[in-house]
């Protein structure tokens, strides 16, 4: 079922070069981690290494690494009907009403028509 995404948290886009699909991804701030995940590394060794490189799984479930991958990038704009509908059914109306919040592209050219 939709968790709420925490107002602290940002949203990501990340779209799949390969199919233009835009998934969701949220990324919590630093503070929410420190709760317990870091101390427990730090005494492990290698936390930052491994924060780093932890992944970022999107909301329908993809991993994606956007450090080094060249499949997926990060997006702020795209249009509405990119959006990976997985991604987006996970979401509680008021997320969802976030997922809105990017810019549409300028050159889609037809914008006239309505
Ligand atoms: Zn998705």
């Amino acid at each position: 079922m939709a968790k709420p995404i925490p107002c602290d948290a940002d949203l990501l886009f990340v779209e799949s070069l390969a199919s233009g699909t835009v998934h969701i991804a949220v990324r919590y701030r630093a503070g929410h981690l420190a709760q317990d995940q870091v101390i427990e590394t730090v005494t492990g060794g290698g936390a930052f290494v491994a924060m780093a490189v932890a992944p970022m799984v999107t909301r329908c479930g993809k991993r994606t690494f956007p450090q080094f991958e060249r499949d997926h990038e990060k997006t702020t704009r795209f249009s509405d009907d990119r959006l990976c509908r997985a991604c987006y059914r996970t979401l509680t109306v008021q997320d969802q009403e976030r997922a809105f919040e990017h810019d549409q592209p300028e050159d889609a050219g037809d914008t006239a028509s309505t």
